[in-house]
C-alpha cells in the first residue's frame, strides 16, 4: 500500500518549469497526463494524434460516441480546428475566454473523426488557468482534455483525485491546487446567430444572456448529457434547500448510514449519527466542493449521501444538474 502510494506520488509534479517541461515531452510524444483546469481536471492529451485520442477514451471508458473538448492556448488559435468562425463564436470568444465556456464550432479537416466522435462539428476552449495556459502554449498539438475520472465518475478537481483514479496509467499529473470553478464548463453551440446552451456549466446563461424559460423548449443536448454521470459510489439524495431536516429524519428511520454536505447554516440541525462530509456557503461554493464531497463519501464509507440543493441560478443551475445525474434523476 504505501509502495502503491509511493509510486504515485513520484508521478505527481509541482507545476513549475520543470515540471511542465516534463509535461510538455509527455504531451509532444503521444502520452496522457493530468492536467489542471479552473473547471476540472482534464485526462489530456494530443487532440490531433489519433491514437492518442483512443487512449484517452480507452483510459476513460468512454463511450465512442461522446466527442472530446479541443483545448486551445488561446482565440488566435481557432483557425487550427475551424475554418468557420461565426460572428457569434467571435462573440462569445471574445467574452468569456479564456474561461469555463466551451464552443462547438464546425470542425476543420485537421480535426480527427475520432475526437469529435464522427460529428462536423468540434467543441473547443480557452481555459483560464496558468498552467494549462502554459502547457498549451508549449505543446506541439490542441489538446484533447476530458475529465480525468473514469466515465460515469466524479471530476475531479484535486491533483491527488486524479491520482486516486488513475495511478499508473498517466505519464504525470501537473498539481496545479485545486480547481477553482469546480464543475464543467457550459457548452453552447456557437454555429447559428444565437447561442444554444447543450450543458449547463461554470458560465451562467445570466452572463450569456440566455434566459432558463428559453431553454425549457430546447430539447437539443449534448451527445455526453445523455449518460448517466458523476456519481460517486454510494446513492445520492438531493435535500430540497430548507428541508434537510425531513430528508435526515427518513434517513434516520430507514437506519442507513448516511453522510451529509449541507449549507453552513444547516450543519448545526444534523443528529450527531449523521457524517458531516461538508459544508457550504453559496452556489459557488458547493460547485468548488461537490465533486470532493462525492470522494470524500466514498472514503468515508456511507451508503447515502444527502446534498442540500440550492437555488437553480447563476452556477446552481450547472450544480443541481450534476446532482440530479448522480442522484440518478436527470
Ligand atoms: P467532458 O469533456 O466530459 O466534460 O464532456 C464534453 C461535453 O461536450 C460532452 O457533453 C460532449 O457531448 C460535448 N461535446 C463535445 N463535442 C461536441 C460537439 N461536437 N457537439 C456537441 N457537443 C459536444
Ligand atoms: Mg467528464
Amino acid at each position: 500500500m504505501e509502495q502503491a502510494s509511493a509510486a504515485a506520488s513520484a508521478r505527481l509534479l509541482r507545476a513549475d518549469a520543470d515540471g511542465l517541461a516534463a509535461a510538455v515531452a509527455a504531451l509532444d510524444a503521444g502520452r496522457l497526463i493530468g492536467l489542471p483546469t479552473e473547471t476540472v481536471y482534464g485526462l489530456a492529451g494530443d487532440a490531433f494524434a489519433t491514437d492518442t485520442v483512443a487512449a484517452i477514451f480507452a483510459a476513460k471508458a468512454r463511450p465512442a460516441d461522446n466527442p472530446l473538448i479541443v483545448h486551445l492556448a488561446d482565440e488566435e488559435e481557432l483557425p487550427r480546428v475551424t475554418e468557420q468562425v461565426t460572428p457569434l463564436a467571435r462573440s462569445l470568444a471574445a467574452a468569456h475566454w479564456p474561461g469555463p465556456l466551451t464552443l462547438v464550432v464546425t470542425a476543420a479537416a485537421s480535426v480527427p473523426a475520432i475526437t469529435r466522435a464522427g460529428l462536423s462539428s468540434v467543441a473547443v476552449r480557452v481555459p483560464d488557468h496558468p498552467v494549462a495556459t502554459a502547457g498549451l502554449q508549449r505543446c506541439r498539438s490542441p489538446l484533447a482534455a476530458p475529465s480525468a475520472n473514469r466515465s460515469g465518475r466524479p471530476s475531479p478537481t484535486t491533483a491527488r483525485d486524479v491520482l486516486g483514479e488513475f495511478g499508473s496509467e498517466l505519464a504525470l499529473v501537473l498539481d496545479g491546487g485545486p480547481c477553482v470553478v469546480g464543475v464543467e464548463s457550459t457548452v453552447v453551440d456557437a454555429r447559428g446567430s444565437r447561442p444554444v446552451v447543450l450543458r449547463e456549466g461554470g458560465v451562467t446563461r445570466e452572463q450569456l444572456g440566455v434566459s432558463g424559460e428559453e431553454a425549457a423548449g430546447e430539447l437539443q443536448r449534448s451527445p455526453g448529457t445523455r449518460y448517466r454521470h458523476y456519481a460517486p459510489g454510494c446513492r445520492v439524495r438531493i435535500a430540497p434547500a430548507g428541508q434537510v431536516d425531513v430528508e435526515v429524519a427518513r434517513a434516520v428511520t430507514a437506519g442507513v448510514h448516511f453522510g451529509a454536505v449541507v449549507h453552513r447554516d444547516h450543519a448545526d440541525h444534523l443528529p450527531p449519527t449523521a457524517t458531516v462530509i461538508d459544508t457550504f456557503t453559496d452556489a459557488p461554493d458547493l460547485a468548488r466542493r461537490l465533486y470532493t464531497g462525492f470522494r470524500e463519501a466514498e472514503r468515508a464509507g456511507v451508503e447515502l449521501l444527502l446534498v442540500e440543493a440550492v437555488a437553480e441560478e447563476g452556477v446552481g443551475r450547472a450544480v443541481m444538474d450534476r446532482l440530479r445525474r448522480a442522484a440518478g434523476v436527470a
